[in-house]
């Protein structure tokens, strides 16, 4: 594996290390004057700050100002009041600053991309993906939520004579508690959705990404959303997103399974509807006729794409026997070949994990499985010579189900191999377990490898691909089933979520009663043929 070693800023706030040669000690500076701007965002009035931490470096980066009770308390009641005025601006109102929105995220993508790195710690290319799913996210529902959200007329329970319509409206202020591992889009593709259905939102971000959370709110300004229509708010996890379990009228979670349990029967509780997207333990299938050169190239970025922080990513690879050694072979070179660093330019193919937790929670599985017999094909060990908490790319082989990262999800750049010997049984080792985010499935018969994919337990499953087919294709639903998540983002459910439909059925000329002197008995029996005529004409 290559280690890169350079540095650049490539946008303006960002300061790099003093040193062109990689210098573990060396630190990233963010200008105050930039951090004070973007905290201003924030509804937190207490005075109490907490550090963030540059996974590049180790060392500080900013210090976050945090929110209180009231200051949640303050953030629902402005946003309540203008999202009074928000469900009243029409859809051609919201388009325009969709896609004024998606212009914005284009055109100042470096001063994006240089926050995540500098946040997350993830390689430049990963977190290019980040201003790229906001721009299709805020395109696709700018053009497509009129066609989602208007009213449409059904047919009535007396043909002519009963008028029906059906609307979407606004659920109110839509609270959504997002992760660290992609935390620009996460930050903003949801509540995009929650807002083009006129929706107000109070978002709490992670902890250790709030920088990237609030250059997402100060774009929203920029592209003319009305301030109040998007609060910030930051603090510990369960005290400040418990407070909006207990507000909003519905809650929108990214994160791990154990967290959205939690959410969930706080919700419950209230009443209120909840999305959950949550973790996986996601299967890769390589069939006997897969094109070995392309399953190799989709594995890498499968597994490594932000370290393997990604909830789609990969962690389980089942391999036909036919093809099992080609292609390891192949995945274990192309693995090895990767350029390895934590900078900010567009050199390294993997960064760093975003923490010391997340790093000896990766290093723990990987030790488990060695303890008890897993083979290391490659990488395997802890690199801080490139920054303090990186994990190298690593493959194991011989991982059985009393190992913690078989049927665990690790959130980090490991994976293990399997051979198989009939697709049936790969199938059935895919859908073991309880998680059910996405799958990949790799054959030169797309047909065939589409046959296999309906056979898989997985809200996405990709062909040829690992999960940026899916995900970037925004029109299709993307989320979990068991305990992967409930409900979707992304599509027409993405955003019908975010809304309750209202009937308004209008009687015209008779009541829907006997009238003109019809006894009961006669409606019932004129009822009862009208019925039996409607089912002969096929009526619905
Ligand atoms: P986490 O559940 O610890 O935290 C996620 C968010 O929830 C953070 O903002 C956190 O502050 C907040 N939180 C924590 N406890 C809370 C509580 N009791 N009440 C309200 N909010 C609370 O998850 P994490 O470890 O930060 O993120 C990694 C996990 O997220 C992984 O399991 C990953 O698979 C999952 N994830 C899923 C998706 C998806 O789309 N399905 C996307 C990204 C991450």
């Amino acid at each position: 594996m290559n280690s890169s070693s350079s540095s650049s800023s490539g946008g303006s706030m960002v300061g790099g290390p003093a040193d062109p040669e990689h210098d573990p000690a060396a630190t990233y500076a963010l200008e105050p004057d930039e951090v004070a701007s973007l905290t201003r965002r924030l509804v937190a009035t207490a005075g109490e700050t907490a550090v963030s931490v540059s996974p590049l470096d180790g060392a500080p980066l900013a210090h976050i100002p945090q929110s209180s009770d009231a200051d949640v308390d303050e953030a629902f009641r402005r946003a309540r009041s203008a999202q009074r005025s928000w469900a009243r601006t029409s859809f051609a109102e919201r388009q325009e600053l969709l896609l004024r929105l998606h212009d914005l995220v284009l055109d100042r993508q470096a001063e994006i991309v240089d926050l995540i790195v500098l946040e997350s710690g993830k390689a430049r290319k990963h977190a290019f993906d980040e201003p790229l799913h906001i721009a299709l996210t805020a395109r696709y529902y700018g053009r497509t939520l009129g066609s989602h959200l208007g009213t449409r007329r059904v047919p009535g329970a007396l043909p002519g004579l009963t008028r029906v319509e059906v609307a979407h409206v606004p659920k109110g202020v839509v609270g959504v508690i997002s992760p660290w591992n992609y935390p620009f889009t996460m930050a903003l593709c949801d509540g995009l959705a929650a807002l083009a259905a006129g929706n107000a939102v109070v978002i709490k971000p992670d902890a250790q990404t709030m920088l990237s959370a609030l250059l997402a709110a100060r774009l929203l300004d920029e592209a003319g959303f009305p301030p109040d229509v998007w609060q910030v708010v930051a603090g510990d996890g369960p005290q400040v997103g418990g407070r909006i379990v207990g507000q909003a009228d519905y809650i929108c979670f990214t994160g791990s399974t154990a967290t959205g349990k939690r959410i969930a029967a706080g919700c419950a509780e209230r009443l209120i509807g909840c999305s959950l997207e949550l973790g996986g333990k996601n299967p890769m299938l390589v069939l006997r006729d897969a094109d070995i050169e392309r399953a190799a190239e989709g594995a890498v970025r499968a597994v490594y794409s932000n370290a393997g922080q990604l909830c789609v990513s990969i962690e389980r690879m089942f391999v036909a026997d036919e093809v099992y050694d080609r292609f390891v072979d192949r995945f274990v070179a192309r693995t090895e070949a990767m350029t390895l660093g934590a900078t900010l330019d567009w050199g390294n193919d993997m960064g760093p994990l975003i923490s010391r937790r997340q790093l000896d929670v990766v290093t723990a599985h990987v030790e488990d499985a060695v303890d008890k017999g897993a083979r290391v094909l490659t990488g395997g060990r802890a690199r801080p010579d490139l920054a303090p908490y990186f994990f190298e790319p690593t493959v194991l082989e011989g991982v059985t189900p009393e190992m913690t990262c078989f049927d665990q999800e690790t959130f980090g750049p490991v994976v293990s191999l399997y051979r198989f010997h009939s697709e049936d049984e790969a199938i059935a080792r895919a859908n073991d377990g309880d998680y059910g985010l996405n799958a990949a499935v790799f054959s030169r018969d797309g047909a065939r490898a589409r046959q296999v994919a309906r056979r898989i337990v997985a809200g996405t499953v990709n062909v040829n691909e690992a999960f940026a087919a899916s995900f970037a294709s925004l029109g299709a639903p993307m989320g979990g089933m068991r305990r992967s998540g409930l409900g979707r983002r992304q599509g027409a459910e993405g955003l019908l979520r975010y809304t309750e439909s209202q009937t308004v059925a209008t009687q015209r000329l008779v009541p829907m009663a006997p009238a003109f002197g019809v006894s009961d008995e006669a409606y019932a029996k004129m009822m009862s043929a009208g019925l039996r005529l409607f089912r002969k004409l096929g009526r619905a």
